[in-house]
């Protein structure tokens, strides 16, 4: 990977990147690309595309996370924005969680060959993950649902006074996920809106957990996808 064009490219999104981060973050872009060929992670693979539409994006949401936060990335996939993340930021404690096994255990395998000690992953459902419960100081969530089903699965997980960092296009969900926010004890707190450098737009909403989250949420998958709040 181009060192100079990932540096260009991150730094229009206000990241400075050191030497040894562009060492791991080319080696991980290595490994995607290479993991791909078995097994499908990602349809972005082209080097440019890939540090601008996956490394400079994840890395977009970077001044929204406080020093030594704990951190968990719902539905994590491939690592984005957990991996970059926890590259960039040594001081934040990273938990990738994602459905898919195979997807955990790939960021598992990155993270040892990269010897990037500050990311660990779990395998399962964020709804499912009682045990987690008001642990994190940041949630983040990028291309895996609705925001208002979202807010469901990210507001339990966070402690009060927590922010939910949620990737998106444009701030257009904000109105269908009213009833979400005040149901759920939420606050749209800012949103970071740029473009990247291809021109495509973002907007990176933060959310703030302002009470506990009511004992009846999350709900069961099934019945956030029918009824989403
Ligand atoms: N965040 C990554 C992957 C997006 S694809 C990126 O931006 O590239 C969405 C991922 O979310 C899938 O890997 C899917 O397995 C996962 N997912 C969807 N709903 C989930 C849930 N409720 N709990 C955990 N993972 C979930």
């Amino acid at each position: 990977m181009d060192f100079d064009f990932l540096k260009d490219c991150v730094g229009k999104v206000g990241v400075e990147l050191t030497r040894e981060n562009c060492e791991s973050l080319a080696r991980y872009y290595e490994m995607v690309v290479e993991k791909n060929k078995a097994f499908n992670l990602t349809a972005i693979t082209e080097e440019k595309d890939f540090a601008i539409k996956h490394i400079a994006d994840s890395l977009a949401g970077i001044s929204e996370i406080p020093q030594n936060a704990m951190l968990l990335d719902i539905g994590a996939g491939a690592g984005f924005p957990s991996m970059p993340i926890a590259i960039v930021r040594r001081d934040v404690s990273v938990t990738a969680l994602d459905s898919t096994a195979k997807k955990m255990n790939f960021i598992s395998e990155c993270a040892r060959e990269l010897k990037i000690d500050n990311i660990k992953t779990i395998a399962g459902r964020a709804e499912e993950q009682r045990n987690l419960f008001s642990q994190f100081d940041v949630v983040t969530a990028r291309a895996v649902s609705a925001l208002n089903i979202l807010l469901e699965l990210a507001m339990p997980l966070l402690k009060v006074g927590g922010r939910f960092v949620a990737y998106k296009t444009d701030e257009s969900e904000l109105g269908s996920a009213k009833n979400a926010l005040e149901t759920l004890g939420a606050k749209h707190v800012s949103t970071k809106s740029l473009s990247l450098p291809n021109g495509d737009s973002r907007a990176i909403m933060v959310f703030e957990k302002i009470m506990p989250t009511p004992k009846q949420y999350p709900r069961l998958y099934g019945a956030i996808k029918k009824k989403p709040l």
